[in-house]
């Protein structure tokens, strides 16, 4: 038996127990949380999709309310991003370290150098160079690590090599809380974009993209699912060994249907797009989670009680990472933290600290929580 006795946390309800005018707030770093009127609809209707008298996650993936439901899905991403009509939208079993394998195998052939260009930001991005070393060469054309990766390094375009086969980036590092405030331009070569923690948090030119891909458990609903936008004409340059599973090519002529697609994760992350759309589309999300970020760096930069991790250039603006100038206060900082609502502001298990993730799903009321916490436990213990 797998011993868990060292786990002693509860959850998240068991803890404010008793304290009645306490909301909860859920500041994991994915999977996150998501919107309150998402998580009601989709337990309204759990039992009964439709009025079709059986769940979601109980019909057939080719069944008329399923297929309509992934078209309505695809449509609203489309419409939500202004994606241009050369790009296909499809989902890929496993999650975004699936898309690590699946992006050399699909596009390290597209020339004869089998050569590809990464950028080395952070904890993913070195996930994604090393999986990738195993089907081609890679050249790490910028690297923040010897800064223990507090900012985003830049990429210089006399690095971009044309007869390179495309330039990976991670548009922002979950783990360290940089962001790239703009995605590189790079031309002729196509720029490929880990987008998992910050889809739809923030405008994206699309147009200016060859590959953008993540997992959905960040901003947009479960996660083992992730979704691709590729466009047309990096189909069909796969080597010969790329599994089925994980062709390009292949979804986007079985529309995500080769196998049986994950329904719940695409029903979860259509009814975030709905609620999305609703609430004013990617600008007023971005607005927003500017807001927020701010509202938790001000405190930061206001106070020497706390410290920020990132370069203030590199910040992002869905996880905000910081550390104690007294270390020994984190651990009293969580445990009150939760006291009071506020769960799952650990660091990365491997750089430790602080981080609060302030996606999409966060509302502002969650942030004024946190930042109003902040300021209260700066004055009790400085
Ligand atoms: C979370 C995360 C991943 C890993 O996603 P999985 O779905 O667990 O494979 C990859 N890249 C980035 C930027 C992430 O934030």
């Amino acid at each position: 038996m797998v011993d868990r006795s060292g786990i002693k946390k509860p959850f998240y309800r068991d803890v404010v127990k008793g304290v009645s005018n306490v909301t909860l707030y859920n500041f994991s770093p994915g999977p996150a949380m998501l919107p309150s009127i998402v998580m009601k609809r989709a337990q309204a209707e759990f039992r009964d999709y439709a009025g079709l008298g059986a769940s979601i996650i109980e019909i057939s993936h080719r069944s008329p309310a399923f297929l309509n439901l992934l078209d309505e899905c695809i449509a609203r991403f489309k419409e939500l991003t202004n994606l241009p009509a050369n790009y296909r939208v499809i989902f890929i079993p496993g999650g975004a370290r699936m898309l690590f394998s699946a992006v050399p195998l699909n596009l390290m052939g597209r020339k004869p150098a089998q050569r590809a260009l990464y950028s080395d930001s952070g904890e993913f991005a070195k996930q994604a160079i090393e999986e990738a070393q195993r089907y081609g060469e890679v050249q790490v054309i910028a690297s923040s690590r010897d800064d223990d990766y507090r900012g985003v390094p830049a990429i210089a375009s006399a690095d971009l090599d044309p007869e390179a086969s495309y330039l990976h980036v991670t548009s922002n590092n979950t783990v360290y809380g940089t962001a790239y405030p703009e995605l590189p331009l790079t031309g002729s070569l196509p720029l490929v974009v880990d987008a998992t923690s910050d889809w739809l948090s923030r405008p994206l030119d699309f147009s200016q993209t060859g590959i953008v891909y993540g997992g959905l458990q960040k901003n947009l609903g479960p996660s083992g699912l992730a979704l691709v936008v590729v466009r047309d004409d990096l189909l069909d340059s796969s080597s010969p060994l790329t599994p089925l599973m994980l062709s390009f090519r292949y979804h986007v002529d079985n529309n995500s249907l080769g196998n049986t697609i994950n329904t719940f994760a695409v029903y979860m992350f259509k009814l975030v797009l709905d609620w999305l759309a609703a609430e004013g589309g990617i600008p007023a999300m971005a607005a927003q989670n500017q807001q927020k970020s701010k509202l938790i760096y001000d405190i930061i930069d206001a106070s020497p009680f706390y410290e920020g991790c990132a370069h203030s250039h590199s910040r992002s603006h869905v996880n905000v990472t910081f550390r104690m100038q007294d270390t020994k206060l984190e651990a009293k900082f969580l445990k009150e933290a939760e006291a009071n609502g506020l769960f799952a502001l650990q660091g990365h298990r491997f750089v430790g600290g602080l981080r609060a993730s302030l996606y999409n799903g966060m509302p502002l009321a969650g942030a004024q929580a946190l930042a109003e916490f902040m300021k209260g436990f700066a004055q009790r213990h400085s």
